[in-house]
């Protein structure tokens, strides 16, 4: 086996250059622990599918790691996501608030219910801006929470935190409370960050991603994570089929195939012992780039709200047009130097996929679209990597 492994699919045009041994990629599993003793137990013992000792230690390493008191394993993020908006009773045709700033998988997982996302601007940290929310409620709804331009109920938020880096979760919560509305965290990409010193994921309803590019992988999984016993328990059943009977193939309602498999919970254990390291990677690489690039005129570096502790785990920069370039000119040109890089997603609002829904201004999520570039950043980024990163981005925006 040469090169490294890759984390995105093959049709993504960068997996060409894994064979050119000086190609730095975005950012990559590190998979260097006990990840194959775990698995080859799994194999030599049977226990393949979804019924295993794995998937039990996993849920259980997973609530420790997050401050929850329960955590169910699913197929992928997606599925988490799914199950906790039904399990949050978000239905047909109601509305949720989502920022227009996430990965589509949010959105999705909205309209798998039958619901609609309605999107909302982000706040500086990239994160889900409280005041856009609070200002779509007030001004874009009548009473009860109908938006006036759909004539939907909103019954649901849905924030994410980004990049990494927690929302500001109390106030969402808060306004929660204040209209009524459910609160479902799509913390996919934020396994390891802490809100004013609580993990994220903790206190609340919640879901997690172990994709290839997050900050620890199963291959494919997620996870659901909540305080309250009773949603575990039919968080578990809906994603096994709503089996009442196994043996007489007896079912409750109509359930999803969504459980996690042992053989990849096996991973996920080796993974999640490695956590506190990984987030310290990614911590120094982020100081690394926020002390080299920060010098750079027309830069703007990845920071921290005052509430949160970041994992950074998708490192991302602000580039001023006066450098001369935009995110796809920059990537380009990082290209041509086997660097990768990547823009942010293509803002919701803007998505043909979900142009049939309803969108507040979002003026901030375009402006970062514009401008932001995710630099590499994987746990196993060398030091002189991350130095040639910096030495090639800082030449290329000195002269264009
Ligand atoms: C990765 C991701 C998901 C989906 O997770 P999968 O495990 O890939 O299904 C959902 N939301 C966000 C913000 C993500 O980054």
């Amino acid at each position: 086996m040469s090169g490294r492994p890759w984390s995105g699919t093959p049709s993504d045009s960068w997996c060409a250059a894994s064979d050119v041994s000086d190609f730095i990629p975005l950012s990559v599993p590190n998979i260097s622990g006990n990840e194959w003793e775990y698995v080859k137990e799994c194999l030599d013992g049977g226990w393949v599918s979804s019924v295993g000792e794995y998937v039990t230690r996993f849920e259980e390493m997973s609530a420790s790691a997050t401050g929850s008191r329960h955590a169910v394993a699913t197929t992928s993020g997606t599925a988490a996501l799914h199950l906790a908006l039904r399990l949050a009773g978000v239905g047909v045709d109601e509305e949720v608030i989502l920022p227009s700033l996430t990965f589509i998988a949010s959105a999705n997982a909205v309209r798998y219910q039958g619901a609609w996302p309605t999107f909302v601007d982000s706040d500086e940290h990239f994160q889900i801006d409280p005041e856009a929310v609070r200002r779509f409620l007030v001004e874009d709804c009548h009473s009860g929470a109908v938006n006036r331009h759909t004539g939907r109920s909103v019954t649901a938020i849905m924030p994410v935190h980004v990049l990494g880096h927690p929302c500001d979760i109390d106030e969402i919560r808060d306004i929660g409370r204040e209209f009524g509305l459910r609160v479902i965290e799509d913390a996919a990409e934020a396994l390891g960050c802490r809100y004013k010193d609580r993990p994220v994921g903790s206190g609340g309803l919640a879901c997690l991603s172990f994709n290839g590019n997050k900050i620890l992988t199963t291959g494919g999984g997620g996870m659901l994570l909540t305080d309250d016993e009773e949603t575990a328990v039919r968080g578990r059943y809906l994603s096994t089929q709503a089996k009442d009977d196994a043996v007489q193939y007896v079912h409750g309602e109509v359930g999803f195939n969504y459980r996690l498999s042992n053989v990849q919970a096996a991973i996920g254990c080796a993974q999640l012992e490695r956590l506190a390291g990984f987030v310290e990677r990614k911590r120094s690489i982020a100081s690394l780039y926020a002390e080299e690039l920060g010098r750079l005129p027309g830069v703007t570096t990845m920071g921290e709200a005052e509430w949160a502790t970041s994992t950074f785990w998708l490192y991302t920069v602000l580039i001023d047009p006066s450098t001369g370039h935009t995110p796809n000119s920059l990537i380009d040109a990082l290209a041509r130097e086997r660097i990768q890089a990547r823009p942010v997603w293509q803002p919701m609002h803007l998505s043909p996929a979900h142009r049939q829904s309803h969108s507040a201004p979002c003026e901030r999520t375009e402006e970062v679209h514009a401008r932001a570039v995710s630099l590499p950043c994987s746990t196993s980024l060398t030091h002189a990597e991350q130095t040639r990163v910096v030495d090639v981005v800082s030449r290329l925006l000195r002269h264009g």
